[in-house]
């Protein structure tokens, strides 16, 4: 399977401790993350990795809002401006505005990284190129789908997407580098579908495509109401006007295995058949393994499984990499997956 990787992750390297549980925690959305899969890739000969090729500004903007873009695209600079704070500082929100309050446009960084956010997650100087390098992972990856003759691809990005919503950022993800490849999917005519098999809900990805028809998002993931991102990812959430049913989310216990996923795998890909799209993106985080810090128990051969199940559904797939945390098996997880689903589909 083809894979596309940049370089330009490397910009972003948050480094702060963050709050997680009543703990603080160390940034585990590290560069490593890539070079372990990119080893893992090459150990099992997968394929060729090939560099991204620049695609502007308007299919992210077809997404994201353009004030949230701009804001993204300067916000280290205002906050080395207006704080004193030094190049390698991680500007962070710490102020937030009262809901259904009077309000006026923020106007100071500080302001507008709480307005812009809906975590703690830090902006730093490179991650502006960071995060809309993987937006151009993502599209080449598509490109080589719709223009390359090629199946199924592999978009290594990082950061990852699927928690930024339309004009916000959170859960390490600033662009949503599945949802603009979807969106320039349909863009092209085709009805798609997007699985989410990461851990966490991907609640960015749900508010974009919430009221839409021609993309249904189906997400596994832990219960919400017990684990990040909260809020959002409950079973009664269905979309809203013309998106009405094109939403699906299985939320799943803690220390959920193979046995109790697989039968949500197939619930979710029984959906997506009804749906009978053109193309399917897969918002691939292997943060469900038993060995991540999360609460769910699936194994290295599991992820053979999963990929398998994704084949079976026959579509042209876009796989966009999410979260995946522990360093030992990221990438013998993500190549299992990738694998799995090349051999099903021969
Ligand atoms: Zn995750």
């Amino acid at each position: 399977m083809l894979t596309i990787a940049s370089d330009a992750h490397r910009r972003h390297h948050p480094r702060e401790p963050f709050h997680d549980f009543g703990r603080m925690v160390a940034p585990p959305e590290v560069p490593e993350r890539v070079d372990r899969i990119l080893d893992a890739i090459h150990h099992a000969d997968l394929g060729e990795v090939r560099a991204p090729e620049e695609h502007g500004a308007e299919p992210v903007l077809a997404v994201h809002a353009l004030d949230y873009v701009e804001f993204l695209e300067q916000a280290h600079a205002q906050w080395r401006d207006e704080t004193g704070a030094a190049e390698d500082s991680e500007a962070v929100a710490y102020a937030r505005a009262i809901r259904d309050q009077p309000f006026e446009e923020p106007v100071h960084i500080v302001a507008k990284l709480g307005w812009y956010s809906h975590d703690t997650d830090p902006i730093l100087t490179g991650t502006w190129e960071a995060a809309s390098s993987a937006v151009d992972v993502a599209l080449s990856a598509w490109d080589a789908i719709t223009t390359g003759g090629e199946r199924s691809v592999y978009a290594l990005c990082r950061p990852p997407g699927h928690h930024a919503a339309a004009d916000s950022f959170a859960g390490y993800c600033y662009l949503n580098n599945a949802a603009i490849a979807a969106h320039a999917w349909t863009d092209a005519g085709a009805r798609v579908a997007i699985l989410d098999v990461d851990y966490h809900h991907g609640n960015g990805t749900q508010q974009i495509f919430y009221t839409r028809d021609d993309v249904l998002f189906v997400s596994l993931h832990a219960d919400p109401a017990v684990d990040y991102p909260f809020f959002l990812g409950f079973a009664g959430e269905h979309g809203w006007g013309a998106g009405e049913g094109a939403t699906r989310n299985f939320p799943l216990p803690h220390g959920t295995d193979w046995v109790g996923y697989a039968d949500a795998l197939a619930s979710a890909a029984a959906t997506i058949t009804r749906f009978a799209p053109d193309g399917l993106v897969v918002s691939l985080g292997v943060d469900t393994a038993a060995e991540d810090p999360d609460g769910f128990e699936l194994r290295g051969d599991d992820y053979l499984r999963m990929g398998e199940a994704i084949a079976s559904l026959g579509l042209p797939t876009l796989f966009v990499q999410e979260g995946g945390y522990c360093l030992d098996v990221l990438g013998r997880n993500v190549v299992n997956v990738l694998g799995g689903h090349e051999q099903a589909a021969r």
